[in-house]
């Protein structure tokens, strides 16, 4: 009789044990559902996905996109366009030309038409 008992108090016990282990688990993956976010741009709302929301904590990125992919792209393309497009002149003709690249110094640029010939 004692061993049934035994078992019967036993079975709980472990039940109990296991929910406490699993719980802080279920908490960790429900840190990853998507969000919606209002983008500082444009103001739409977009959506940061469970996905990159772990992209974005393996990358320990501490603070959440502020803009949509669409204003995110136009904005990196803005600023690399703007960093790169450079005034210069031409080895060959003198005249002001701009060049989607740093010119090296010491390195003649040549305007388009120039280079083309
Ligand atoms: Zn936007
Ligand atoms: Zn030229």
């Amino acid at each position: 009789m004692e061993t049934i008992v035994d078992s019967l108090l036993a079975e709980p016990i472990s039940r109990r044990n296991e929910g406490m282990e699993t719980e802080p688990r279920m908490f960790e993956t429900d840190v990853h559902v998507d969000r919606t976010l209002a983008c500082k741009d444009c103001g739409s709302d977009f959506v940061f996905t469970a996905d990159e929301q772990l992209f974005f904590s393996k990358k320990q990125f501490l603070n959440d996109p502020k803009c949509c992919k669409a204003c995110s792209r136009a904005r990196k393309g803005g600023t690399a366009k703007a960093f790169t497009e450079t005034k210069t002149t031409c080895a060959v003709c003198e005249q002001v030309t701009s060049v989607p690249f740093l010119p090296r110094q010491g390195r003649p640029v040549l305007c388009r038409s120039c280079f083309e010939k």
